[in-house]
This record gives C-alpha cells, structure tokens and sequence, in this order.
C-alpha cells in the first residue's frame, strides 16, 4: 500500500549553510552568512545586519549568527519597590510589539506607587534538575532511596568540583515502580544557572555510578519543570520563589485605574472561575506580557516565561482600598550569565542598578513588582470597559 509520505528531496552542498570557520562569530563571517541566505531566497537582511555592537560578543549564546533581531523597546514605571534589596523607584525597560502593554504596565506601576508602594519578598532561591535513577524491581528502587540522602555529602563535593558559585543544597527522592527519580536543589547565585547545574549534577551521577552498582541513569527526567508549566513549580518552586503586595488606595483606583475597589475584586473573584473550569496552573491576569518583555529587554532565556509565569495572584477587600499580591514561584531570573551579559541587555540591565554579580535579588524584586503593576491595570481594563478601546488605540499596526 503506498504511503501518503512525499518523496525524500536532494539536499546537495549548495543547499546546506556554508561551515565557515570555528563557527565564525567576527563581523565579516557573520555577513558572509547573511549574504549567502539572501541568495538563498531573496530576502533583503539589511536591518538583521545592523548590529552595534561586537559580533564576536555571541559566543556561546547562538550558532549560525546572521545578525541581530530588532525589538522595540519601552519604558515603563516608576515602580516604588520595598524589598530587601530593591528599595526605591524603578523604572523598568519593556521589549515588546504588543501596543497598550506598556501603557498598560505603566499605569498600574504609578497607581502601586502612588499608594505607598509594592512590599516584596523573596522566600527561596533555588533551581533544581531531577535525574532518574533504573532498577530491577520495586525493592531495589526503595534500597536506593534509603542509601542516597546519607551521600549528600559526597554528592555535594562531586557537583561543586565543576563551578565556583553553584551549591547543592539538597535532595529528594521520589520512587515510581522501579524508577527513582531524584530532585536536586541548587543555589546558583545571580545566574539562571541550569548550564552550570546540569554540569554540576553530571558530576554527581557519576559519583553514584562509581559507587552504587550497575545503576542507569538519565540526567532529566522532566520533573524539574524547567520551561513547562507544573502544578510542581507551585508549590515546589524554581529559581526565586517572590512575593509582592501592596493596598491600592481608593484614590489611586479612581485616579489611575478608572475603576473602584469593589469593581476590581470582583474582576478577580469572577475570573477565578474561568481558571478553575480551565484547570488553569495557579491564576493570573496576563504574567507572560509583562515577563515576557522584561526579559527580552534584559537578556533573560526568554523560554523560561514558560515556567516563571506559574503562580497566583489574589486580591481582597480593605478598607483603605484593595489589598493586592501576586506570588511567583518560579522566577528564574538572572543578572549573570546567558544572554545578560550581551551589550543590550546590559544596558537595560543598568537602568534599574542591576546589572552584573550581586543583583539577581533586587531584580527579582523589581520583576515581581512591576508584573504586579500589569495585573491590577489589565483587571481594571475589564472591569471599566477600556480593554478593546486601549487596545485600539495603542494597539494595532494595521498593514497600510
Ligand atoms: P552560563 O552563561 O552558562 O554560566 C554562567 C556562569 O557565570 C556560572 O556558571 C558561573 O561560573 C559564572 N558566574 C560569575 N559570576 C557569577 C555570579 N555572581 N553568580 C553566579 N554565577 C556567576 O549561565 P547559566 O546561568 O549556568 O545558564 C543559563 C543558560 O542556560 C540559559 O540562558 C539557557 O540558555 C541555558 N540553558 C541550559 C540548559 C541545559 O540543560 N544546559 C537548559 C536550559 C537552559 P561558575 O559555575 O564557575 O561559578
């Protein structure tokens, strides 16, 4: 019987991207690889082309580079920030093409601001990785689940061998049938860190090879949710597990938001429902938007929004206004390492005193705050009607 599948096509030489030379990251191999593409299909690259800054700076963040995407970039805040390490206002840089969304952002950070300020908190801070661990049958699975805990030690100096900032801070075990899947937690300082946790944790499967018979390994397992939405990410966390809050005043909500107190509840009491009958993980009004752009705009693995935008927003009814909070227990955030050392990033980076070591808290911090400030504003939206006429105004590039 024939298959519906189409003949296999002749890829010959000419058709495959030309191998230049140790990758080839300087300005003349990356336009020798744009040009070829050009030719390839007729596309003019000539703003792909226009990258400011040294080529050679992408090592280690891309393969085959071209050139440079092009985002537009905003600003929004100020944001009045309480925490413990960022204190004061902020003004937080947006990469994004949706319209309104900054609008959007910004009002809700000047009404938080206007109130007194965002509390934020910052509770763990902590990635993780969960190999699996084969066995026989079900017993040897259990055996090994009472051996490894009393090996954290041994483990802890095979992972730390490989970085100078990355900590095993613990494990646990969890045994399926004869599967033991082992969650690995580790402090990793202002990087992201899940290449240095990967490398760290190599090390450490090969110490339990060495020294627990005949096991198999693989080094993910999946459970470490890294770029997938979990109900595990709720409540284990990944990254920086933050909190904010703030009571909106009644003023602010008039002023700023267009809309009462009671108005806003009940936009967040109402859609609670939608959640639930979606089986949603967690609750919010729109955490990808704001995440998304900041971590364009800042150099963050932009796949990460993935996991970071798991978590819970609430509101309640206060006499003073509205008490509102959101809670983020995946935020993996970075200041160090990945992209945000690009000049760009960096630079962005910068405007809110966060760029480089010893800032990946404070930006947490600032994160949060700032989602918090695109939460209350998109509530108010619905509830005022305003939605779809802020959109139309700000936000249709309509081809001409
Ligand atoms: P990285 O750019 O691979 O490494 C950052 C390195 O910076 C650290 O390993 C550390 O070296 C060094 N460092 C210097 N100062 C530091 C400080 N103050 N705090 C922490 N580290 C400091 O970045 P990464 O964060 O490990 O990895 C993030 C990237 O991994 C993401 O952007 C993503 O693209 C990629 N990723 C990888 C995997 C994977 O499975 N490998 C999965 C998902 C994403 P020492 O280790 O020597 O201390």
């Amino acid at each position: 019987m024939a298959t519906a599948n189409t003949p296999p096509i002749e890829l010959g030489p000419a058709d495959l991207l030309p191998r230049l030379k140790d990758q080839g990251y300087d300005a003349e191999r990356v336009a020798r690889r744009r040009r070829w593409v050009e030719q390839k299909t007729g596309a003019a690259l000539e703003h792909v082309g226009a990258c400011s800054w040294d080529t050679e700076q992408m090592r280690g963040n891309i393969e085959n580079p071209i050139g440079v995407a092009q985002i537009p970039m905003g600003i929004a805040g100020p944001v009045l920030v309480q925490g413990r390490y960022a204190q004061g206002l902020f003004y937080v840089p947006m990469a994004t093409t949706e319209g309104a969304l900054i609008r959007s952002y910004e009002r809700g950070m000047v009404a938080l601001s206007k109130s007194g300020g965002v509390q934020v908190s910052i509770q763990a801070d902590e990635n993780q990785i969960s190999p699996t661990f084969f066995f026989t049958d079900v017993h040897a699975a259990r055996d090994f689940t009472e051996w490894l805990p009393g090996q954290l030690p041994h483990l802890r100096e095979a992972a730390e061998s490989t970085t100078r900032h990355g900590r095993l801070t613990g494990l646990h075990c969890y045994q399926m049938g004869r599967q033991v899947i082992v969650n690995l937690g580790y402090a990793t300082g202002d990087a992201q860190g899940m290449n240095m946790i990967v490398k760290a944790t190599e090390q450490a499967c090969r110490w339990i090879e060495r020294n627990y018979p005949h096991i198999r390994y693989f080094i993910f397992s999946g459970m470490c949710s890294e770029k997938r939405p979990s109900g595990y990410l709720l409540t284990r966390g990944k990254g920086k597990r933050v909190t904010a809050g703030a009571v909106v005043t009644h003023e602010a909500l008039r002023l700023y938001l267009h809309c009462t107190a009671r108005q806003l509840f009940e936009v967040w009491h109402s859609t609670m429902l939608g959640h639930l009958h979606a089986n949603a993980v967690g609750y919010n009004a729109h955490y990808a938007n704001g995440l998304t752009a900041i971590f364009i705009a800042t150099g963050q693995d932009v796949a990460n929004v993935v996991n970071a935008a798991c978590g819970i927003t609430y509101f309640e009814l206060h006499e003073e206004g509205l008490f509102v909070s959101l809670t983020l227990p995946a935020l993996t955030v970075a200041t160090v390492g990945g992209g945000t050392g690009l000049p760009t990033p960096r630079e962005a980076l910068g405007i809110m005193g966060c760029a480089g070591s010893g800032k990946a808290k404070k930006f947490a911090e600032i994160v949060a705050a700032a989602v918090l400030g695109g939460e209350i504003s998109m509530g108010a939206a619905i509830t005022t009607g305003e939605f779809v006429a802020a959109h139309e105004h700000y936000g249709r590039n309509r081809p001409k």
